[in-house]
């Protein structure tokens, strides 16, 4: 996403609360990891965007929110570094996720990026069978779906299923004409027709 463009004050309100323990513990119980998956779950509040959101506190009379995972950045690297950074892009497409960099399995997470890099790997993945770039419930939808069931104790196969479920309606179809319903046992690479060379 954009980078974050906090003024003054916002700035001086991020700084105080990486540096106060009681806040990054706050932030940090926001946070699950679930079986199966290697990204780190936000469970708090969601943006437009399906992005989490994190409550800094007040300046001047009214509530200073940023990104999650840019809180998480700026933790691990600094706020300069974060300022610096022009997009973090979600290499898992999971915008809950607040893994920064690649899991011990290669999968990536949170990543520096930049607008243009950002937007060609949007492109790349949007059409691919079952990402969840294509969830009938859009972005937002979606990671509110998910933050309600982490919230309520679910487990891996919960979360599996939650994953699944704006992607059933999602068709895979092929330039002959043909669809076929997208479901979790056809991933992770399922096989076209014989007679079609070509998915779009
Ligand atoms: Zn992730």
């Amino acid at each position: 996403m954009p980078r974050a463009g906090l003024s003054n004050a916002s700035l001086v309100l991020l700084r105080s609360a990486l540096a106060d323990e009681q806040t990054v513990q706050r932030y940090r119980a926001k946070t699950r990891p679930m079986p199966g998956s290697s990204c780190l779950w936000w469970t708090g509040a969601v943006s437009a965007r399906g992005h989490g959101r994190f409550w800094l506190g007040e300046s001047d009379g009214r509530d200073v929110v940023v990104i999650a995972h840019r809180f998480a950045w700026a933790l691990e690297f600094g706020v300069e570094d974060l300022q610096s950074v022009p997009v973090l892009g979600h290499r898992c497409d999971n915008p809950l996720c607040q893994r920064l960099g690649t899991a011990p399995d290669g999968s990536g997470h949170v990543q520096r990026s930049s607008p243009h890099e950002n937007a060609r790997e949007w492109a790349s993945r949007r059409h691919a069978y079952g990402t969840p770039l294509r969830d009938s419930r859009g972005s937002r939808g979606r990671a509110r779906a998910i933050r309600d069931l982490l919230r309520g104790g679910a487990t891996g196969a919960d979360l599996a299923a939650a994953l699944g479920a704006g992607l059933l309606r999602a068709r895979r179809s092929c330039r002959c004409g043909r669809t076929t319903p997208w479901t979790p046992a056809a991933l992770p690479s399922p096989q076209a027709p014989a007679s079609c060379s070509t998915w779009i």
